[in-house]
C-alpha cells in the first residue's frame, strides 16, 4: 500500500491571490483604478452565504473591493436580468458572478447572458462557454480552471493521459472537458445515466468527481495509482463539508486525492480575483 499525496490548495490560491494583488497595485498607482468584483445574489441559502463571505474576505485581502447585490429570492428573471445589465454597464465593475441558487423558475444559464462577457469572470454567460469550446479567449468557469491549476501546481501531467470526469454540468464537467481536451488529455464525461461508472473510471489515470453525491467515488471506481480530484462540496450534518470520494476508502489506493475543504475550493476563490484583476486589467487598457 502506497501513501495518498493530499493536492492541497492553499500554495497555488496564494500565488494567485499575489497575482491579483500586484495587477490591483499597479492600476491603483498607474491608472487611479481600483478592480470591482460585484456578487449578484438572490437566496436565503446559508451555504451560499458561507461561500460570499470567503470571496468577500479574499478579495480584500488581494486589494480587490467586492460588493454583494442582494435580490429577494423570489426575485422575477426580468429584475434579476435588468440587475446583471446595469453592473455589466458600469465602467466602475471590473467583474460579475450570479451566485446558485437561484430563484424557482429562472435559469443560470439564461441570465448569465445578461452579463457582459468581459466582466464574466465565473465563465457564466453562455457565450463565454461557446468560445471556451471554440478555442477562443474566454474566461472559464472558476472551479473548472481550479481542477487544471490544481493538477498543474502538483505537478501532474496532463498531456496523454485519460480523465474520466464525473458529472457534465455547464458550470464544471463541460467546460472542465474543453480545458482538458485543450491540454491533450483523452477525455471521458460521466453523468447519472453512464451505465457502469465505476469500469469507466477505473481505465482513468486521473479521476475527478464533481456530482455532488458525497461518497460516490471508491476504492472500487479507480485503477491503482490514480491521481483523484474532489470537486464536490456536500454539507454534512455538523456543519461542515465533505467530497464526492470516500476518502477513507480510496487511500493507499490512489496516488494523489485533493482533501475537501481545502482543494479544489480555495483556488476557485483566487482565480475568480485573478479574473477580476485581469478583467480591471483590460477595462484600462493595461496590460502586462
Ligand atoms: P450539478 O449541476 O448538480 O451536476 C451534477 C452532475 O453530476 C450532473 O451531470 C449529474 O448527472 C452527475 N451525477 C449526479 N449523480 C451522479 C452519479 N451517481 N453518478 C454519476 N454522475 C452523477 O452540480 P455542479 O454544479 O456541477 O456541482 C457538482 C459538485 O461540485 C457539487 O457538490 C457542488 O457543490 C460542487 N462545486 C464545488 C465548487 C468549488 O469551488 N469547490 C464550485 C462549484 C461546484 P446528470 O447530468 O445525468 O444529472
Amino acid at each position: 500500500m502506497t501513501d495518498t499525496t493530499p493536492l492541497t490548495g492553499a500554495a497555488r490560491a496564494a500565488a494567485l491571490g499575489d497575482e491579483a494583488q500586484g495587477i490591483a497595485e499597479r492600476l491603483e498607482q498607474e491608472h487611479g483604478v481600483r478592480p470591482r468584483l460585484v456578487v449578484v445574489v438572490a437566496t436565503e441559502d446559508e451555504s451560499t452565504a458561507w461561500y460570499v463571505r470567503s470571496i468577500t474576505r479574499a478579495a480584500a485581502r488581494a486589494g480587490i473591493a467586492c460588493d454583494t447585490v442582494r435580490l429577494p429570492s423570489d426575485a422575477e428573471a426580468a429584475a434579476i436580468r435588468t440587475r446583471l445589465a446595469g453592473l455589466s454597464a458600469d465602467p466602475g465593475v471590473h467583474g460579475v458572478i450570479l451566485q446558485t441558487p437561484l430563484p424557482p423558475g429562472t435559469s443560470a444559464a439564461d441570465l448569465a447572458g445578461a452579463i457582459a462577457p468581459e466582466k464574466d469572470v465565473d465563465g457564466a454567460n453562455p457565450l463565454s462557454l461557446g468560445r471556451l469550446a471554440a478555442g477562443l479567449p474566454a474566461f472559464a468557469p472558476a472551479t473548472a480552471e481550479a481542477v487544471v491549476a490544481l493538477l498543474d501546481a502538483h505537478g501532474i501531467g496532463i498531456a496523454g493521459r485519460g480523465v474520466a470526469v464525473v458529472g457534465r454540468s455547464t458550470v464544471v464537467g463541460k467546460p472542465l472537458a474543453h480545458l482538458l481536451l485543450d491540454r491533450d488529455a483523452t477525455v471521458t464525461v460521466c453523468h447519472s445515466r453512464t451505465a457502469d461508472l465505476a469500469a469507466v473510471t477505473r481505465t482513468a489515470d486521473i479521476v475527478v468527481a464533481a456530482a455532488g453525491r458525497a461518497g460516490l467515488i471508491t476504492a472500487a471506481h479507480l485503477a491503482p495509482g490514480a491521481v483523484v480530484v474532489d470537486v464536490g462540496t456536500n454539507p454534512t450534518e455538523d456543519g461542515g463539508l465533505t467530497g464526492d470520494v470516500d476518502a477513507e476508502s480510496v487511500a493507499g489506493v490512489a496516488a494523489a486525492l485533493s482533501p475537501v475543504p481545502g482543494g479544489i475550493g480555495p483556488v476557485t476563490t483566487a482565480l475568480l480575483l485573478q479574473h477580476t484583476a485581469l478583467a480591471a486589467q483590460r477595462a484600462v487598457g493595461a496590460h502586462p
